[in-house]
């Protein structure tokens, strides 16, 4: 009997589907089709890709990647009398690689007119690298996950450093994903640790997204928020599995991973898996690159960060009613926090070089006309439902449970562990809520 490619459980009622939203009453569509998480998965691939009669596949890996599966696949493709070829994208200055202009022009230069698929065989950046790249030559997208380190592997979203700014480019999801287990669970240490980080990080986008709903009135899909809340727990539940790296503890983090990814898919966006953590993260990486400094794991960043607004969320939790009255009427009174341009400067100090991109990113909020009057309605908003805003507060774990957890796992809980500085700390405080449009925990405290 031929072999059945098994998917894994929570994922598979998603794939594929389109439906209207019970919760949002939004349609919502998955464009993955299929994922094939276990031992021996890239054998699946060549099969798959000629069952959807794809030719001329493009392997698109790094320098490490190009060992860990590149060659295996290549070599599964030539067995399956697929055309395949190779294409290793080389490292920057530092010895990585970076999702940036030159990656990217290095990819297309291997797009040929007879290719039909481009196959990211690797980790996250690779993966937006290629994203970017076939979304924009209109390729089929294929996913080889090298190791469970990002939700990002089912996203549509590319995030890329272009003229040094860290910016979410509107890509495609793959088509399938096919994480061989035996491959995952040969990833670097640090990068298992890193994907946890990430997953650790949506205790606060979610809370983040409350806020939103709460205070401005965001559109929340209760569903979405759901299926990450059940990728979170899958992690925390399994946690001694994937701190020890087995197989079985890397299926279970990949498919926690994989369902932030489906969460996102749904709504469109990365509100579910994305705030302030992410925020930190982001403005942490965009200084490094500025001063030339290597580059630092992404789920590394932000599960340090977690712990961090985990700690804003629990000072905020413990704030009463009329102490939150009194600090919002004492900002109104202020003349500089009315200001209309006291954002636009703060951005042009925390980003210097970038500002004009970040800028942009925040134009709607920066209307001068409209800021006293937002900032009005914003206060008595607070004010009038600081009872739900302290629950959503009082619900987040403690710092030191994150912290804990993050030891688990083996991954750094402080940001010095990191080689992040107190005053890089202290300014992505300040700025880091610029990075997104989006109303976090880093605004909320501002006013408090
Ligand atoms: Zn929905
Ligand atoms: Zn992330």
């Amino acid at each position: 009997m031929e072999h059945q490619w098994e998917q894994a459980d929570q994922l598979e009622p998603w794939l594929g589907r389109s439906f209207v939203c019970d919760s949002c009453g939004r349609e919502h569509r998955v464009p993955l089709r299929r994922v094939v998480l276990e031992r021996g998965a890239l054998a699946a691939l060549p099969m798959y890709a000629q069952e959807r009669g794809l030719r001329d596949l493009l392997l698109v890996c790094d320098r490490r990647t190009v060992e860990a599966a590149g060659q295996a696949l290549l070599k599964l493709c030539a067995e399956a009398q697929l055309p395949a070829q190779l294409c290793v994208l080389d490292d920057d200055e530092h010895g990585e690689l970076a999702a940036s202009e030159r990656a990217i022009v290095q990819l297309l230069l291997h797009v040929s007119p007879a290719t039909q698929a481009l196959v990211a065989v690797g980790a996250g950046t690779l993966h937006d690298i290629v994203r970017f790249a076939a979304h924009r030559t209109g390729r089929v997208f294929l996913s080889v996950p090298t190791a469970p380190s990002v939700d990002g592997f089912a996203s549509t979203g590319a995030p890329l450093i272009l003229g040094g700014f860290k910016q979410t480019i509107p890509a495609c999801a793959p088509d399938a994903i096919f994480g061989d287990l035996e491959v995952l669970a040969l990833a670097p240490r640090p990068m298992i640790a890193a994907g946890f980080g990430d997953m650790l990080g949506k205790y606060t986008s979610l809370a983040d997204w409350q806020l939103g709903q709460l205070l401005l009135d965001e559109p929340v899909c209760e569903l979405a928020a759901e299926i990450t809340r059940q990728g979170l727990e899958l992690c925390i539940r399994h946690i001694d599995d994937i701190a020890s790296g087995t197989e079985g503890g890397v299926s279970k983090l990949m498919e926690g991973l994989l369902l932030s990814g489906i969460s996102m898919l749904l709504v469109g966006h990365s509100r579910p898996a994305s705030g302030a953590e992410h925020h930190l993260s982001h403005y942490w990486e965009m200084q490094f690159l500025q001063a030339g400094r290597q580059a630092l794991l992404h789920g590394a960043k932000v599960g340090v960060a977690a712990v961090h607004m985990a700690a804003l969320y629990r000072e905020a939790a413990a704030l009463d009613a009329p102490a939150v009255q009194a600090a919002v009427q004492q900002r109104l009174a202020s003349p500089a926090w009315l200001a209309p341009d006291g954002e636009a400067a703060a951005i042009r100090a925390g980003y210097g070089a970038i500002a004009s991109q970040v800028l942009a990113e925040n134009a709607d909020a920066l209307a001068p006309a409209s800021r006293a009057a937002q900032l009005r309605q914003l206060a008595e908003r607070l004010s009038q439902r600081w009872g739900d805003v302290a629950a959503v507060c009082r619900r987040m774990p403690a710092p030191e449970q994150l912290a804990a957890w993050l030891q688990r796992v083996g991954g750094a809980t402080a940001p010095e562990q990191l080689g992040i500085e107190p005053e890089l700390v202290e300014g992505s405080l300040r700025y880091a809520k610029y990075v997104r449009n989006r109303y976090t925990i880093l605004r909320l405290r501002e006013w408090l």
